[in-house]
């Protein structure tokens, strides 16, 4: 067996779906379980109308509304098999309109958000198991939310792994041994009792590991708009290259520090069992893409110690200045409890003599934060920074690499790196601004071109 799934772009149109059919076709015989997101830009248009909730623009929300049943419309209408399809998604439209003018005249709550947006993986489902069948694969569509239990945490609901091992194998698995191919959602689930909840943005890839750690799956197939992982983003350098292999904490890494093709979680359930994610583009399946696996990737990008840069941007820097405290014990715990007891992410660490440095991307709890971390010393934070990250296991055996990006990303200014102790990755703060130009210059530097 094996778990495909197929990105926005994979999906957005009648095109993508009949190469999407074609794909599958030749995946046949190892029996495919396929996962697959909203159409391309469809989740985000879907938080935009659960947003316009409260501005008392009904007129507005109805043409969103409208909009995005008309796009699904195009979708259906071009492809054969598919009016059953668009006959559930025009109810479910109308549902969906329900919610929405019920709520009009005041902001909704997560849950209610997760559950409008929770359409987009529902419909793209329908309409690409509904083509699939009319040309000729035996599709199964599978509503993954009673498969993908998860906790309450709306907007970033983490799955209980154990629930869904056992409901992935008894609902998946002998479809997939009858010869037939099911055909379910990315990013969404549901809490126990069934209400709809979301996994966090770019989640598809995530669903598709889970299930296939669940299923012990030969391979997990991530089929998106590009060659593979690449020595960066290639909307920001042209001349990127791609990875033939990288292993699951060089992914993990990069992912983690903005390389929006792989959610930063996909590795963690496929490690114990070893069990490849490998990147394709729907656009060229000929292509090798890259393969993430167990080894670490000892061939460099021609003689460069690095592997990838990757960079992410929307970084607030909190700063704790509290020089009596700094060196007694318990100080960094009550620092961490701050963080811990407002739910709130920590990126990148770095401490001086008398002061500590830390980032965060979720600053929707921020205030309260800078208050309790008052408590232990004067805090102020800087806005509007981005963290690039440069990956590869060569920087373990590669003294001097600092000096190296210093010069490299001059004149911007480098306000605080650190290296952990894994030591495949270096990251470094910036302002936002000057991210794509830190980048392009790092790639220059390393690899010898932008
Ligand atoms: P999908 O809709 O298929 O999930 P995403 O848009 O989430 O696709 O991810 C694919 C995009 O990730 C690419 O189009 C590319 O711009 C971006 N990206 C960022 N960093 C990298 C990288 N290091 N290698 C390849 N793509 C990257
Ligand atoms: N459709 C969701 C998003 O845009 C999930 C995904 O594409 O992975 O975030
Ligand atoms: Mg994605």
């Amino acid at each position: 067996m094996i778990v495909a799934k197929f990105g926005g772009t994979s999906v957005e149109d009648a095109d993508a779906i009949r190469r999407l059919i074609e794909i599958l076709r030749s995946r046949l015989p190892e029996q495919p379980v396929v996962v697959v997101s909203a159409l391309a830009g469809i989740t985000d248009e879907l938080l935009d109308a659960a947003q316009q909730c409260g501005a008392e623009d009904g007129p507005a929300i109805e043409r969103s509304v409208e909009a995005l049943l008309q796009r699904h419309e195009r979708v259906g209408r071009a492809l054969p098999g598919c009016s059953s399809a668009m006959e559930r998604i025009r109810e479910d439209a109308e549902q969906l309109r329900r919610e929405i003018n019920g709520a009009r005249d005041r902001r909704l709550s997560p849950a209610e958000i997760d559950s409008i947006v929770s359409r987009g993986e529902i419909w793209s489902s329908r309409l690409v198991a509904a083509a699939m069948a009319h040309a000729g694969l035996d599709a199964a569509w599978v509503d993954i939310r009673p498969i993908m239990v998860t906790d309450g945490r709306f907007g970033r609901a983490t799955p209980y792994t154990q629930v869904l091992n056992k409901r992935a194998r008894d609902q998946l698995k002998p479809l997939a041994d009858a010869g037939r191919v099911p055909v379910t959602q990315g990013f969404i689930g549901a809490t126990a009792t069934g209400v709809p909840t979301t996994l966090g943005r770019g989640g598809s890839d995530f669903t598709a590991a889970l299930l296939g750690a669940a299923l012990g799956v030969h391979r997990v197939e991530i089929w998106t708009d590009v060659n593979g992982l690449m020595t960066a983003d290639p909307r920001i350098v042209p001349s990127a290259r791609t990875l033939a292999a990288a292993s699951y904490d060089e992914a993990a890494e990069l992912a983690t520090f903005g390389a929006r093709i792989l959610h930063p979680a996909t590795a963690l359930p496929l490690v114990r069992a070893g069990i490849p994610i490998v990147i394709l583009n729907s656009r060229q399946p000929e292509q090798h893409g890259t393969t993430i696996g167990p080894q670490p990737q000892l061939d460099r990008m021609g003689d460069s110690p690095i592997r990838s840069i990757s960079w992410k941007q929307g970084i607030t820097v909190v700063n704790i200045r509290a020089p009596r405290m700094l060196g007694t014990y318990g100080f960094l715990r009550a620092l961490f409890e701050v963080f811990e007891r407002h739910e709130t992410v920590v990126d990148v660490l770095a401490s001086g003599e008398v002061s500590i440095s830390l980032t965060i991307e979720d600053r929707a709890r921020l205030g309260p934060i800078m208050k309790d971390l008052g408590q232990l010393g004067e805090v102020w934070v800087e806005e509007g920074r981005a963290i690039v990250a440069i990956v590869g296991i060569g920087l373990k055996h590669t003294p001097g690499l600092a000096g190296r990006v210093f010069n490299a990303v001059w004149p911007a200014n480098v306000e605080i790196i650190s290296q952990g102790a894994s030591a495949i990755n270096m990251t470094f703060v910036v302002r936002e601004e000057d991210g794509p130009d830190v980048v392009r210059r790092l790639h220059l530097e390393f690899f010898g071109s932008c």
